[in-house]
């Protein structure tokens, strides 16, 4: 039977022989709220740092374990980032962690950058291979730098107890030579000391579940935390998945079509997409996120909230 002739059946004959769908279990069912931690990136213009601050202190009620701050591609952004995640140390009550790549600096100069962070306060590295700047092409190690974010992981023990956290890839790393062999990286990225992963984003939760079962299969126990993009502009998120081989699947610009130019229905569209995608991982027992801002607080906020997270009001002295 057709889509069309199934709708033209008398209305209750169709809701009677639907497939029944068992539902979510109740929102904040679950007895502890989840760890959140929150990505940002350093601003550009002043118009931007402005951006990012109303941001920051909107979620910083949300007492987010801690928040991240990127690193641009080839370090572009390496004062930048460092500002920012200074700025979070001196005046805000967050712990800032930030990303630092192995992209175009000798070992020397991304060890002084890491050095740099740790006399600022920084206790917490995202610790990344990096990719080219956008019109160089093919990744080509520095000569005398780390190739591989194992490698810096390793390079990072050395300069100072950090905590460190690593990337990971629920679909695969576009240039990995094989799924199995993303996943040895993975692991050896956490053998040599980081001591979780955050996830590149997805929209298949599937996926990132059976790529928990692989990496339990190989032997990784760190928290795998998945990465979670509330998308509002599935235009934009296509190009961005295209380079980084994530599957955006049909129903999802589906749910879009039409919205081009009615940013608010986007924002409403996100939000219930995201806030399914979350509580579907919540189900099944995922209890820290993270999430990719681009420095904007309210989806993010509202999917907190949504996953049982308050604010905490520091109380008047
Ligand atoms: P790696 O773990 O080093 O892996 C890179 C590739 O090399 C993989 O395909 C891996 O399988 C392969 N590989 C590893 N070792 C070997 C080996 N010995 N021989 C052959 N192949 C090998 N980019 C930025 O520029 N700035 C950021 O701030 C930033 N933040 C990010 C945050 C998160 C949570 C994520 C998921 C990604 C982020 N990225 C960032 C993007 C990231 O830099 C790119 O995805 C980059 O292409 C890979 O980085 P990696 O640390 O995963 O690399």
């Amino acid at each position: 039977m057709t889509h069309q002739s199934a709708r033209h059946r008398p209305t209750l004959e169709r809701w009677l022989t639907g497939k029944r769908v068992e539902g979510l279990p109740a929102p904040l069912s679950h007895p502890e709220p989840p760890l959140l931690s929150f990505e940002f990136f350093p601003p550009k213009t002043e118009a931007l740092e402005t951006q990012l601050w109303v941001c920051i202190r909107r979620l910083e009620p949300l007492q987010p374990r801690f928040v991240s701050v990127t690193y641009g591609a080839g370090g572009s952004t390496r004062a930048r980032t460092h500002a920012t995640v200074a700025r979070i140390v001196q005046e805000t009550a967050l712990i800032p962690a930030a990303h630092l790549t192995c992209v175009g600096a000798s070992r020397a100069e991304v060890d002084e950058v890491a050095r740099q962070y740790w006399q600022a306060g920084i206790r917490h590295i995202v610790a990344l291979r990096g990719d080219p700047p956008a019109d160089s092409g093919v990744y080509e190690p520095h000569p005398d730098g780390y190739h591989y974010a194992e490698d810096l992981v390793a390079g990072l023990r050395r300069v100072a107890e950090f905590e460190i956290s690593v990337a990971a890839y629920p679909e695969t790393h576009p240039q990995a030579l094989s799924p199995d062999a993303d996943l040895d990286n993975l692991k050896r990225k956490l053998d040599a000391g980081a001591t979780r992963a955050i996830t590149n984003f997805f929209f298949n939760t599937s996926v990132f579940l059976r790529f928990l079962d692989r990496c339990l299969a190989a032997g990784i126990s760190a928290p795998i935390v998945p990465g979670i993009m509330p998308v509002t502009n599935p235009a934009g998120l296509r190009r961005m998945a295209a380079m980084s081989g994530i599957d955006v699947p049909d129903w999802l610009g589906r749910m879009f079509e039409g919205t081009d130019q009615d940013l608010e229905i986007r924002r409403m569209v996100a939000a219930i997409v995201t806030a399914e995608q979350v509580r579907l991982l919540q189900a099944n027992g995922v209890d820290e996120f993270h999430f990719y801002t681009l420095n904007r607080p309210e989806l993010t906020y509202a999917i907190a909230h949504i996953l049982g997270v308050r604010p905490v009001r520091s109380s008047p002295t």
